[in-house]
């Protein structure tokens, strides 16, 4: 284990969304660097789970820097659909990241599985791996999750990916009708950073 915080991180992500997001829930005191200040493309996902790729782009993005090196990796996890689409969340969204047509897509295999799906609760879940790595080093690894379900159709204009058809367990509104600052305080992202807030 690290004896001594963190005092200067790359934030390894290509995703502007996941940059600002983990950005904020850094503290205040940890210099960031970020991948475009080292103009480094991302490393093949090929992974099996959220975990691998997590510590596939961590410890990638490490080595390329010299670093101490936080990734995510993280996405959709649908019951009925077999878990899907999972660790291919990006890609659902194809290559222009439409979410749209990721929305769709989700629609289409539900009404493909059960006709009457909109009449049962989906079960769903968001996931969020966090890693810390320094080269092949793991200094923190966990994993984050929020419970909810599907809702009929896509509601809300807030957040990005999946969030306007996203209900969280005991909620009503969906991740695209709350507030973002309604989302983090309890999303994925945020119960994994708690867990890794002792490296920090
Ligand atoms: P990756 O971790 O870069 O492979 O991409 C994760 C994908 O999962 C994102 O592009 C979104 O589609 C989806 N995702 C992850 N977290 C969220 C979230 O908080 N809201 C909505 N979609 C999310």
């Amino acid at each position: 284990m690290l004896k001594k915080k963190i005092i200067k991180i790359l934030i390894g992500t290509n995703n502007k969304g996941k940059l600002k997001e983990i950005k904020d829930l850094l503290p205040k005191t940890i210099k960031t660097y970020s991948t475009t200040d080292f103009k480094l493309k991302s490393p093949a996902e090929n992974g099996k789970s959220f975990k691998a790729n997590s510590l596939l782009k961590s410890k990638y993005f490490s080595k390329k820097t010299s670093l101490i090196c936080i990734s995510d990796d993280s996405g959709l996890e649908i019951d009925c659909l077999d878990k899907k689409p999972g660790i291919f969340s990006a890609r659902w969204a194809g290559a222009k990241g439409d979410f749209k047509k990721a929305i769709k897509r989700v629609y289409r295999e539900l009404n493909k599985k059960d006709k009457h799906w909109k009449k049962k609760k989906i079960k769903a879940r968001f996931v969020c791996a966090l890693s810390i790595c320094y080269f092949d080093r793991v200094i923190a690894s966990v994993i984050g999750k929020i419970e909810g379900s599907i809702s009929t159709n896509a509601r809300g204009k807030n957040g990005f990916g999946y969030d306007p058809i996203f209900i969280p367990k005991n909620k009503k509104k969906t991740f695209g009708e709350m507030k973002s600052s309604n989302k983090y305080r309890i999303d994925h992202r945020s119960i994994a950073f708690k867990k890794i807030k002792k490296f920090l």
